[in-house]
């Protein structure tokens, strides 16, 4: 679970405000959209929960971590939880895939026959079984991507954050690669996303938090829940809190 109460927080360097009194809580399993034009706050918030900025004020709750109390020490384990995508892909050019993949698990000690196991099973899961020695300026802009994912994926997070990670794509591979993170959600994943392709967003049914200028300004269930809970759907505003408890 991801929660945030009344979280506002202020670039030190040049004082701008990047979230502004925001309320939102994400539930295990679910699949959120982050939209918002450009400096709206999408990254901010994700830097949050990957516990990369302090808020000033507010509270906001990654799983069981508290990360307004949250000790230094304690952050490798928060990030443990998360798999995180970025847009630029961040693979490391002269390892192969295989080994982009597992140096995650190489770094907290984990043994190699079970890196191999687990290796193999997270890039069967985004169908690239067969790239597995290649380097990755071998690979399509889509399949760099999909071993980012991977990679994400290889530690078993409960939480996969991704940050514009259609940035690059093609709408076809934006597509696929959103699709994929459907099926990771589909086994059990919370997943969230920042994009700014609305035109994507309407392809896939998932919940949508509008952020603009660090206020979150709309927040909608997906299509398939609004029947369900229509409370939920109610406009976020100054008594929507009191409308959904
Ligand atoms: P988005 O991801 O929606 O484009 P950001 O979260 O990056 O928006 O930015 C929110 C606001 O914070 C903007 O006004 C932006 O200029 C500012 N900002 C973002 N990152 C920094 C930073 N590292 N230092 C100072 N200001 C920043």
């Amino acid at each position: 679970m991801i929660e945030f109460k009344n979280v506002s927080m202020k670039y030190k360097t040049n004082g701008a405000i990047a979230l502004d009194d925001v309320n939102v809580r994400i539930d295990d399993g679910e699949f959120v959209f982050i939209v918002g034009a450009s400096g709206a706050g999408k990254s901010s918030f994700l830097n949050v929960i990957m516990g990369q900025e302090k808020v000033d004020s507010g509270i906001v709750k990654v799983g069981p971590y508290s990360l307004t109390t949250i000790k230094r020490r304690e952050l490798p384990h928060l990030r443990r939880r998360l798999g995180i995508v970025f847009q630029d892909f961040r693979l490391i050019p002269k390892m192969s895939v295989y080994d982009n993949v597992a140096f995650a698990l190489r770094v907290i000690g984990l043994g190699e026959k079970k890196i191999t196991k687990r290796v193999h099973y997270v890039l069967k899961l985004v169908d690239l079984a067969s790239k597995s020695d290649c380097l990755p300026n071998q690979l399509s802009q889509g399949e760099r991507q999909r071993v980012a994912i991977a990679r994400a994926l290889v530690n078993n997070p409960s939480i996969i954050i991704a940050d514009e990670p259609t940035g690059n794509l093609d709408p076809i591979l934006s597509n696929d690669i959103m699709s994929l993170f459907d099926k990771i959600n589909a086994l059990g994943a919370t997943v969230v996303v920042v994009t700014h392709d609305l035109e994507l967003v309407r392809q896939f049914d998932h919940r949508i938090v509008t952020i603009e200028e660090g206020k979150i300004v709309s927040d909608v269930p997906a299509r398939a829940k609004r029947n369900e809970d229509v409370s939920f759907a109610a406009p976020v505003d100054a008594d929507s809190e009191e409308v959904s408890e």
